[in-house]
């Protein structure tokens, strides 16, 4: 305990503008509350409009020079951030389990996902590509290049407080941009902790800044109505989402949305039984089910979902449940009551309208935020779980016999972000990835997160992709440039 109170102190809980650690101008702070007990972990200073404008003010000071730099230089900086992000996972680790609730082994994971995203766009930096040829008719040079687009204003959500910053602070960086980051209230401490390693990285002072606040709808608003910024990138919920398109009308700004998601898993007849358990309880697990990637709903072919359940509930029963800094925790805490309130009525829902409950299905007395892995049959189509994220350790189980239907069904939602099939006959596994109205697929696989792939989401769930190759196309501007000579 003393060691964790003494590692809580190392952390900053100031916001970070222009290379520097300082209380808000109005000197209000809220508290970051730890999932597993409930104890305040930390006080945090509360950003308002006069410190989001000193952040752009220092954003568009160092951009100037930034975006001067060759990509190389900027390159060598990513990497070099990268470098100090590894050799440190298991803090970063730490620090997300105490203020996210996740375990140790999910932490890790998103550490080192988080940490990937520097040297990917280390990487993808030097790699910006043009184009230079003939108008066929006039005869003039048709000159193409990217340019960093401007300042941009990035807000995350708490389920991943390192991993959804990094997406989107490396590849604003590689393009030559300068930055606001707008932390989730519930964890700032992350984001905050990691800007001394890129300060020893070489990040110029006021390129990237973190505005924690728990008045986000008022400073983020500020920050899209400013002139010098061109981007907003989110992530987080679609009603949030839709918030932000709005506000980015007003100046006409790149919006990088990615969204909620609803994703559908369909495990065919002939699919390999463990590969695709593997697979279910990857995409359902992973973060305790806190994931816009995570399974929501799960189609079983009936003639193999006696069996599929019966695995699939031993497997969820098997797992360890408790504060994640135990690293023999599988599940650590959901994040905050309202989350495990809402896990808690998704179930209540589905079994009032006839699931049969598996295994879980009851919130752990005393303190902490503990709800346990949870296996539902039977789940009715209209079942709230079934057309809204459940955001939690909830697998809920229908049945299909017929792969048009299924593939309707899987395709019957508002949502776009990401499916899941399992079948072991390629061509039909490929035929039906085709027909998922989503941007990503997970093929025999529960786990389609890769910084060198374009994340993203279509229909409700987003506009526009991170990492990959498209990541840094956000953070750039096309510029055509007709000449003679
Ligand atoms: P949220 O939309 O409530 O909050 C996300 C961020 O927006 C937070 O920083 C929050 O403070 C801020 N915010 C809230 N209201 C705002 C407003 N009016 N103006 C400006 N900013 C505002 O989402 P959440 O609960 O933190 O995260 C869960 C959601 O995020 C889920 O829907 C999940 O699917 C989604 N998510 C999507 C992805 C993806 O890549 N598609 C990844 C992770 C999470």
């Amino acid at each position: 305990m003393a060691l964790q109170n003494d590692f809580i102190q190392s952390v900053p809980t100031n916001l970070y503008i222009n290379g520097q650690f300082v209380a808000a101008t109005g000197g209000a702070r809220f508290d970051v509350i730890n999932p597993a007990t409930e104890d305040v972990l930390a006080s945090v200073a509360s950003a308002d409009v006069a410190d989001a404008d000193a952040a752009l003010n220092a954003a568009e000071k160092a951009m100037a020079d930034w975006a001067a730099r060759t990509p190389r230089e900027r390159s060598e900086v990513l990497r070099k951030a990268w470098e100090l992000m590894d050799a440190r996972l298991e803090e970063f680790a730490h620090l997300i389990t105490l203020e996210n609730g996740k375990g140790k082994t999910d932490a890790m994971g998103e550490a080192r996902y988080a940490a990937e995203f520097f040297r990917w766009f280390a990487e993808e930096a030097v790699r910006a590509d043009g184009l230079i040829t003939h108008a066929p008719a006039s005869g003039a040079r048709i000159i193409v290049q990217h340019k960093p687009a401007g300042l941009a204003v990035l807000v995350t959500p708490w389920n991943y407080p390192a991993a959804m910053g990094t997406r989107k602070i490396a590849p604003a960086l590689a393009a030559g941009c300068g930055v606001i980051i707008k932390p989730a209230a519930e964890t700032p401490l992350t984001m905050l902790a990691l800007m001394p390693l890129l300060e020893e990285a070489g990040v110029p002072a006021g390129l990237v800044n973190v505005l924690p606040t728990h008045r986000p709808a008022e400073v983020v608003d500020h920050m899209l109505h400013d002139p010098r910024v061109r981007v907003v990138s989110f992530t987080g919920s679609t009603a949030v989402g839709r918030k932000l398109l709005k506000a980015a009308a007003d100046q006409v700004l790149t919006p990088a949305m990615e969204l909620g998601g609803n994703a559908p898993v369909i495990v065919f007849e002939d699919a390999n039984m463990d590969t695709a358990l593997e697979g279910v309880m990857l995409a359902k697990m992973r973060n305790l089910g806190e994931a816009c990637t995570a399974a929501n709903r799960v189609y079983v072919h009936e003639d193999i979902v006696d069996e599929f359940t019966r695995r699939l509930t031993q497997k969820m029963s098997a797992l360890k449940i408790g504060n994640g800094i135990d690293p023999s925790v599988d599940v650590g805490a959901l994040v905050n009551l309202s989350t495990l309130e809402k896990v808690e009525g998704f179930v209540e829902d589905a079994i009032a309208k006839g699931a049969k409950l598996e295994c879980g299905g009851q919130r752990l007395p005393g303190k902490g935020f503990f709800y346990p892995p949870t296996v539902l049959s039977n789940v009715s189509a209209d079942a709230a779980c079934v057309h809204d994220e459940i955001f939690g350790p909830v697998v809920a189980i229908q049945t299909f016999n017929d792969q048009e239907d299924v593939i309707r069904r899987a395709n019957d939602t508002e949502y776009g972000l990401v499916a899941y099939v399992f079948s072991s006959d390629m061509k039909r596994a490929l035929q039906v990835c085709e027909r998922m109205d989503y941007g990503m697929v997970g093929l025999n696989r529960g786990l389609v997160s890769d910084p060198a792939a374009p994340f993203g989401g279509s229909k409700q769930s987003g506009l526009g992709r991170e990492g990959g190759h498209d990541g840094m196309l956000e953070f750039m501007e096309t510029q055509y440039i007709s000449a003679t000579w």
